[in-house]
């Protein structure tokens, strides 16, 4: 690929799908059997706290027993040997990407494997369960909730995301619907850029019109026969 310098990569829950971790949809609403307004939200979590950690402890303890698949290793592999920038913004909130090797990642939707206090707002790493209200590692204050974003709540690094996709030269949207903003929007940022745009996903999806080029097929296999043009060219 001539030209191409520096790379934004968004990654969602289609490629964390390939590895077993199923995802809510906003479709059906529900979310292993619960409404995601229930487990999703600040509010759902202020009603009934135990529902809300017990439902991330089993997330937490599930993702773990995961293993990255040959997307995630292919991100990976560009990550190693990609001279340019490179920004691997995911929705997911699994560690895949830096469990197959990926250094350059942002989670925009926080991750399963972190705790953070509201008391003191610190972010510990975290891999087991918060049920029991274990004390926050810096201040003691049993204060702790998963650091993930939930509905209603302001994904993280906006300002950086924005920045990457300014100076990009492609961005490449893997396994997302493009139903769910902020993140749907960047495509169209992209655009207005001018910056080229690649789709990635299972199957056509809503934000597929506004791609330059949309491919269609499991991340496993489009994902390292992307990475290949890439590093080949
Ligand atoms: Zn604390």
């Amino acid at each position: 690929m001539t030209g191409i310098r520096n790379i934004v990569v968004l990654t969602g829950a289609g490629i964390s799908a390939e590895s077993g971790i199923d995802t809510f949809r906003s479709e059906g609403g529900l979310w292993e059997q619960h409404r995601v307004e229930d487990v999703a939200t600040p509010e759902g979590f202020a009603r009934d706290p135990d529902l809300v950690l017990r439902f991330y402890d089993m997330r937490r303890e599930a993702i773990q027993t995961k293993l990255p698949n040959p997307a995630h290793q292919a991100l990976a592999r560009l990550d190693a040997a990609w001279k340019g920038e490179l920004l691997i913004v995911t929705q997911n909130v699994d560690d895949l990407h830096e469990r197959a090797g990926a250094r350059r990642v942002l989670h925009m939707h926080g991750t399963h494997l972190n705790a953070w206090c509201t008391a003191c707002d610190t972010r510990s790493p975290w891999t087991g369960p918060m049920i029991d209200r274990p004390p926050c590692p810096s201040c003691g204050a049993r204060a702790l909730r998963p650091d993930v974003v939930w509905f209603g709540e302001m994904p993280y690094e906006m300002d950086r995301i924005y920045g990457a996709i300014r100076q990009a030269d492609l961005f490449v949207s893997i396994g997302t619907s493009g139903a769910v903003y902020p993140a749907a929007g960047f495509v169209r940022d992209a655009r207005e850029l001018r910056v080229r745009t690649l789709e990635l996903n299972l199957e056509r999806s809503q934000g597929s019109q506004w791609f330059h080029e949309s491919r269609q097929g499991p991340a496993s296999r489009l994902v390292p026969e992307w990475v290949n043009e890439v590093l080949g060219g």
